[in-house]
């Protein structure tokens, strides 16, 4: 502890005593922001935490009224109270500088030199309401596309048990109809698990050099009738010795992806291409389409969980708009990155960059 942290502190003038000295550092030593204010309203003491996250241009909170660092009137009277009659309270703050943060504050009273002075612990709450309200929305676009291929999955049953099921025209579309939607809440399962699996860290990447090409080449024999459904063109120009250092499997997970993607998204008689670029460490790989874009507004969305450009017209294509967290999330196991650049008409390209060892 140096002096310049007791005088900061000032619980040190308490007779100068060890544990008023131990408590100056304990308290410096607190990750939340902590003040005291003297019975005029007066900072006599103000961690670090609370001088980094309430001072204006690094001036010292100490000697400031408190009204000048905090224009918060329930806040005021917190501290009011506690310096009139003794009584802590709970307050919660919100504050806008160039963000928004919220604290949870506790203020209560100490005896300081035979006075009562007032204590405030600042509990900063943003990053935990921030990860509670991405909680939230996870679970509600869950249940949200979940409950989607489920209406429509009971809505058909319905109709079969109402008679369709005789109906020899259509009781074949119905169950073909019953079928898409149960394979669609299949894959938005498995793709929920695996990166809830991914995120929590459960997948070992286990990185070997890799012959790109042959990947790219069963990727596109895996794809080829649903290219040929729409005529797209697959063209791998991704050198016979190219070789790539990471997990196989999750290479050609994170590629099947993609491909798929400039496949569904692509224009009729389109192409897709996948070919490498060196980079100082490692090599980038591109899967460019011809396709139709994105609106640059929406490209810096399109990793983001469940994002999706057009909700309507992918769902029916058969996405869960899971696919791109995902291979953003391997790309990253791998020490690489995911970019993508897109032009409105034009076409998509999306890189995977891969260090070497
Ligand atoms: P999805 O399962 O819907 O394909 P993704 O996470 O793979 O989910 O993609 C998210 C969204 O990004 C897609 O719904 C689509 O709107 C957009 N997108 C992805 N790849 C492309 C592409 N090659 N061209 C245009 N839009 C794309």
């Amino acid at each position: 502890m140096t002096p310049d942290t007791n005088r900061q502190f000032g619980f040190r003038s308490r007779n100068d005593s060890p544990s008023g000295a131990i408590l100056a550092s304990v308290v410096d030593a607190t990750r939340e922001a902590v003040i005291v204010v003297d019975p005029s309203l007066r900072l006599i003491a103000a961690n670090k935490p609370a001088q980094e996250a309430f001072s204006r241009n690094d001036v010292p909170l100490v000697d400031r009224r408190l009204s000048e660092i905090f224009r918060d009137a329930s806040l005021h009277e917190a501290f009011a109270l506690a310096l009139r009659s003794g009584e802590s309270s709970d307050v919660r703050l919100e504050m806008i500088n160039h963000q928004k943060r919220t604290y949870d504050i506790h203020v209560a009273t100490i005896l300081h030199n035979g006075i009562r002075h007032a204590i405030g612990y600042f509990y900063d709450k943003t990053q935990i309401e921030r990860l509670e309200r991405v909680r939230q929305e996870f679970l509600s676009n869950i249940s949200h596309e979940l409950r989607t291929p489920l209406t429509s999955i009971m809505a058909f049953v319905e109709t079969l048990e109402d008679g369709a099921i005789d109906d020899a025209d259509n009781n074949r579309r119905f169950l073909n109809v019953i079928r898409r939607n149960a394979e669609r809440m299949h894959c938005l399962i498995s793709d929920i698990s695996e990166l809830s699996m991914i995120e929590s860290g459960n997948v070992s990447i286990e990185k070997i050099p890799v012959r790109l090409s042959h990947i790219v080449d069963e990727i596109f024999t895996n794809l080829s009738s649903k290219a040929a459904e729409r005529d797209i063109a697959l063209e791998n120009e991704v050198k016979g010795e190219t070789r790539v250092f990471a997990d196989p499997t999750r290479l050609e997970q994170m590629l099947t992806n993609l491909i798929d993607n400039a496949i569904k998204f692509n224009v009729h008689s389109g192409t897709v291409l996948v070919r490498t670029e060196p980079r100082e460490k490692g090599a980038a790989i591109c899967v460019v389409d011809t396709g139709e874009g994105i609106l640059p507004e929406q490209v810096g969305r399109i990793f983001e969980r469940f994002y999706r450009v057009d909700r309507g017209r992918t769902r029916d294509i058969g996405g869960t708009g899971l696919g791109l967290a995902i291979v953003k999330h391997l790309a990253k196991l791998h020490g690489g990155n995911i970019s993508v650049q897109s032009k409105l008409g034009h076409g998509t390209a999306f890189l995977i960059e891969l260090p070497s060892p």
